[in-house]
């Protein structure tokens, strides 16, 4: 069954991907680097369900995803883009394989980092980022995504690529 989960918050992250901050259910909880499939609680949208990863942390009392927003087709993401305080999100059950498995070089391209966020905020919480390198891949300067947020938890381990 889904859950129905209240937007609380937005913010522009780029110029066309958006912070979605939203309640999280009771007792709730995902693996750093895991998505679920979500739908916009609008008419004509319920059963349109895309995956998006977590990029909070179970001891937030609220869940975030970081979304892209691709305006130039009649997608969900053009409808998140759409959608803000107040509008309720569908969300389903954690999934997904992609886990931390000790320290390493992290690869993404552009939205692909999500994983890498929650899993790197985790490292953080536990002072473990030490090891650690992302090399990321973005079209310009402009769509690297938490830029400062990984320059200060990753230092020189964080490398980008434009
Ligand atoms: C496990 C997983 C986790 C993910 N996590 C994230 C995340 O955290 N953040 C994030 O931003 N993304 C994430 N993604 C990607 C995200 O799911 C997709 O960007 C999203 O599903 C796109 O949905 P959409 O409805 O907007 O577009 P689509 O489902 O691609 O397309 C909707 C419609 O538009 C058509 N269409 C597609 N492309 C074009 C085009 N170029 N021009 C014209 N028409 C087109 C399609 O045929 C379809 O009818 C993740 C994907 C996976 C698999």
């Amino acid at each position: 069954m889904p859950e129905k989960v209240k937007i609380l918050t937005t913010k522009q992250v780029t110029h066309d991907v958006i912070s979605f901050i939203t309640e999280k259910p009771t007792g709730y909880k995902f693996k750093p680097g895991q998505a679920t499939m979500v739908a916009v609680d609008k008419e004509g949208f319920r059963d349109e369900k895309r995956p998006f990863t977590f990029t909070s942390l179970n001891k937030d009392p609220h869940l975030e995803f970081i979304i892209k927003i691709y305006d130039d087709h009649n997608g969900v993401t053009r409808e998140l883009g759409k959608t803000g305080f107040g509008n309720y999100l569908l969300i389903e059950e954690a999934w997904g394989a992609i886990s931390y498995k000790g320290p390493g070089v992290f690869l993404a391209g552009g939205a692909g980092v999500t994983p890498f966020i929650s899993i790197f905020r985790n490292l953080r919480e536990q002072e473990k980022l030490e090891g650690n390198k992302l090399i990321f891949g973005n079209k310009t300067e402009k769509d690297i995504i938490l830029k400062k947020e990984f320059q200060e938890m990753l230092g020189d381990n964080f490398v980008n690529i434009l």
